[in-house]
């Protein structure tokens, strides 16, 4: 992970709930994104939910719940947040590039 690849679009200012199913992050370059929490849960990308070799889905999304909603959301160095699930999956890293690219291509 190169942090000198950090710019203003992949630094987060402030992340906050936005409701019980949202969750909104500011990025310095001024946008908003909020992110359904449970899309969130099945866009994990940590080893237990994405093959590390093929970047095949290991994750049944049925297996989700539907009112699946972070407990804990921890920043990890500069450059990711880890966030703890209610359906007791704590292994998920959101690196911030990935996930304004998410927030990217949700629109
Ligand atoms: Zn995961």
């Amino acid at each position: 992970m190169s942090e000198a690849a950090a710019t203003d679009a992949t630094t987060p200012t402030k992340i906050e709930q936005a409701g019980e199913r949202r969750l909104a992050i500011h990025w310095a370059d001024g946008a908003r994104h909020e992110f359904d929490v449970r899309a969130l849960r099945i866009a994990c990308g940590c080893a237990q939910c994405v093959d590390e070799w093929t970047g095949a889905g290991r994750l049944d999304p049925a297996s989700v719940p539907e009112d699946v909603h972070p407990i804990r959301i921890e920043g990890v160095g500069r450059y990711a947040l880890q966030i703890d699930w209610s359906d007791g999956h704590s292994a998920g890293i959101y690196p911030f590039r990935r996930l304004r690219e998410l927030a990217d291509a949700s629109g």
